[in-house]
């Protein structure tokens, strides 16, 4: 009898054993399952935090770089891949991916002192970070790089950011370019005036009336070209200042514009034996803009055209016709033309082609095609030019639907 209670107990304490190991294995299982979800959770909820982190990077305009302490580029956002377009760079050397020295010298010092750096590099075209993609000339960067706060002291990473700025270089140096260049134009007449005075104060030469009328003379001729050059330099700026938005808009009729201008060069045209034709389908067309600026446009197209060809047989054409997008006007002469050197550079301010004539001959104040260009900005069109010296240069304005008055 009690061998088989004995029996029984052993039986039982088996099973219960059986049954804990069971439940500590179910148990260990489930602690198991749960582990593994709880590492790939992490793991995808590390993944996505970097697709986030990726995402709001590539968001960013500027170039964006992670840099390890061995000088490898580590991550390179979407716009840092555009940046080095057609380049690898990602664990790349600092120095192999940039492909100027100056450009990596500033992130080469923060990599090894650890201090924030902030520099502004300007390089040829041929060094660009662009690489064959640069087309713009002189190119500028700002690059700004700074140790990341909570990076390991064993291998910490460089934040770099490169921000491109060469639109605003470029401005900058159109408009250092522009007051050197009207410093150096209003300079010439001065000094020419002020020698002249010299000789009829200090030389005692106001007694001889001959002479210094003949000094007066010259010394007025001086005096009106500094009033013009500063007179043009004050319409581009009124036209760049964003005054062009408060243009006078009228319609007028466009025939009686170019009645205007060709009333104000007559005495020229005449004494130059010139041959002005008018090709104007539409006699009655009328524009809605500014008609002093107009006036402008089109006197200093036909004068520029009187003036550059002061021999006799020029023949001039003034067009406007109506397309199905717009209106073209031109103004067209078979003169001396420009080469086609010149012809990128024409409506640049102060751009002068001096090979076919000297600077006494003529005096433009070199200021003409940049308003030209600036006020048919301002209205909404265009202006082109092709030249074939001797038979046609051809200036011609493209204006939207829109200035066109029914
Ligand atoms: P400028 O006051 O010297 O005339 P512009 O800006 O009006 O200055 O013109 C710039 C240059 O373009 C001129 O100096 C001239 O060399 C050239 N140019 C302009 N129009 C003509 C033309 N119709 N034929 C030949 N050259 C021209």
């Amino acid at each position: 009898m009690s061998q088989t209670l004995t029996i029984i107990a052993a039986v039982f304490a088996y099973a219960a054993l059986g049954l804990l190991l069971l439940l500590s294995w179910r148990e260990k299982r489930r602690y198991r399952n749960e582990l593994a979800g709880w590492k790939s959770r992490l793991a995808s909820d590390t993944q996505q935090s970097r697709n986030e982190r990726d995402r709001l990077l590539d968001a960013l305009g500027d170039a964006f770089l992670l840099v390890d302490s061995g000088e490898t580029i580590r991550f390179a956002n979407k716009a840092a891949r555009a940046l080095f377009e057609g380049r690898e760079i990602l664990d790349r050397q600092v120095r192999e991916a940039f492909l100027d020295g100056r450009l990596a010298e500033a992130l080469l010092h923060c990599l090894q002192t650890g201090e924030p750096v902030q520099s502004r590099v300007v390089l040829p075209q041929q060094t660009s970070p662009r690489g064959d993609l640069e087309t713009r000339g002189v190119n500028a960067w700002i690059i700004d790089a700074a140790r990341l706060p909570d990076s390991p002291d064993s291998n910490p990473l460089t934040r770099v950011v490169i921000r491109d700025v060469t639109s605003e270089h470029q401005l900058e140096q159109v408009r250092k370019d522009f007051v050197a260049n009207a410093s150096h134009e209003l300079r010439t007449p001065l000094a020419i005036i002020n020698g002249y005075l010299e000789n009829l104060l200090d030389e005692g030469m106001l007694d001889d009336r001959d002479i210094t009328r003949r000094f007066l003379t010259v010394m007025r001729k001086h005096s009106d070209r500094i009033s013009r050059i500063v007179e043009d330099m004050l319409v581009i700026s009124r036209l760049e200042s964003g005054e062009a938005a408060a243009l006078k808009l009228e319609p007028f009729k466009f025939r009686s514009c170019i009645h205007d201008i060709l009333e104000r060069l007559e005495s020229v045209i005449s004494q130059q034996h010139a041959d002005v034709h008018v090709t104007m389908p539409e006699e009655t067309l009328r524009v809605n803009g500014d008609r002093f600026y107009w006036t402008q446009v089109l006197f200093n197209l036909v004068e520029n055209a009187l003036k550059q060809n002061p021999h006799r047989g020029l023949r001039i054409e003034i067009g406007c016709i109506r397309q199905p997008h717009g209106v073209r006007i031109w103004v067209s002469d078979n003169g001396v033309g420009i080469p086609s050197a010149d012809l990128p550079h024409i409506f640049r301010r102060f751009y002068r082609v001096e090979k076919h004539h000297s600077q006494q001959e003529i005096k433009g104040t070199g200021l003409g095609l940049s308003i030209v260009k600036r006020a048919i900005e301002a209205h909404g069109g265009t202006i082109g030019v092709t030249s074939v010296p001797g038979q046609d240069t051809r200036f011609f304005i493209d204006l939207p639907l829109s200035v066109i008055v029914e």
